[in-house]
């Protein structure tokens, strides 16, 4: 069938975008489909210092918005705000994809980039209190909480860079982790424990977060000795990982136990036609550049499998 695409890309983050990039490029006819903000995740980091070339940094958001640019230079259509309801395979091997907003458009291939979301804290409070002082973005809401203790919870990169971010504004942070050091870049780590602000709480997990109508505490245990004791914070960040975007998908592709959907290393699927990149997929590291990097790999396996396409099966509108 005639479609309208040659390729959907699912997700406007680095990595989505690094596709449209190189399918623009190679003159396919590209949609990218956002439901929320381009550049995902990354728009909301305050500073991104590890991306080569980038020697003083770059903001997530300036960051963003340059992808977005070159994505559109080479021509990829990038629809903000329709985000992807379904994906199916049609008979004769191409996709159609359902929007938000009830409508549906056709390609030849499908690159899913839908990336993660944060992981919640399973503790009274957190649900009730999310959106008043319990939040999973510093750079978003740390501005709020001027001159007041706050709380951080986990011990990886995020937790790391993002409480680093938050002694710009906390009179304190309680910087809570349940082992007795944090797993982040020893430099991150170093610049964040060198801060008079910062409190590490080793061994200690959340049991509660209190509070009417804004945070006004929280209570931890320690697990080693089992005790639990109350910590002054008006707002507690928690970075305790991520969950991957792939409930849609589960229909089609393979996951491993955490969701994560499983590629090889052409970010192929295993479903013909259908890639997978990113933050989605199963990946060695969770770092910018290399899921910059998934995103072209998959854009040049969408090319390669057009050709294929084209030469095995000349009549198919391939
Ligand atoms: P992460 O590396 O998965 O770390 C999650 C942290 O939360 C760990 O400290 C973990 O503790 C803790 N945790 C998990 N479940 C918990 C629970 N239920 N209660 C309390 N603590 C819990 O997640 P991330 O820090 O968001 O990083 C994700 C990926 O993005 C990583 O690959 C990271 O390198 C990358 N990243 C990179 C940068 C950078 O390069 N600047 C910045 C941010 C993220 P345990 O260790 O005990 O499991």
């Amino acid at each position: 069938m005639a479609t309208d695409y040659d390729v959907i890309i699912i997700g406007g983050g680095p990595t989505g975008l690094a596709a449209a990039v190189y399918t623009g490029r190679s003159l396919l006819r590209t949609l990218v489909l956002e439901k929320q903000t381009v550049g995902g995740q990354i728009a909301l980091s305050a500073a991104i210092d590890n991306y080569p070339g980038f020697a003083d940094g770059i903001s997530g958001y300036e960051f963003a918005e340059a992808f977005l640019k070159h994505a559109q230079r080479f021509g990829a259509e990038v629809r903000i705000g329709t985000g992807a309801a379904s994906v199916a395979r049609n008979d004769d091997g191409t996709f159609t994809v359902g929007l938000s907003d009830e409508t549906s458009v056709t390609a030849k291939t499908v690159i899913l980039a839908m990336g993660r979301h944060p992981r919640r804290l399973e503790v009274p409070g957190y649900d009730k209190l999310f959106g008043k002082g319990v939040s999973v973005c510093a750079t978003c809401d740390g501005a709020f909480f001027r001159n007041v203790p706050v709380a951080v919870v986990g011990g990886g990169n995020s937790a790391v860079e993002e409480g680093h971010f938050l002694t710009r504004y906390a009179s304190e942070i309680n910087s809570i982790h349940r082992r007795d050091h944090f797993t982040a870049q020893k430099i991150l780590i170093e610049e964040y424990l060198h801060d008079p602000k910062v409190k590490p709480v080793w061994n200690s997990v959340v049991e509660e977060i209190y509070g009417e109508n804004e945070v006004d505490g929280i209570r931890i245990r320690n697990l080693t000795t089992d005790k639990t004791e109350d910590l002054p914070a008006k707002a507690v960040f928690v970075f305790i990982g991520w969950i991957p975007n792939s409930a849609m998908v589960k229909h089609l592709v393979r996951t491993d136990d955490e969701g994560r959907v499983i590629v090889n290393e052409l970010m192929e699927t295993g479903v013909p036609g259908l890639f997978a990149a990113g933050d989605l997929c199963v990946r060695p590291i969770y770092q910018l550049a290399n899921v910059v990097a998934d995103g072209v790999q998959a854009a040049v396996s969408v090319e390669r499998y057009l050709e294929i396409k084209k030469h095995h099966d000349p009549n198919h509108g391939y």
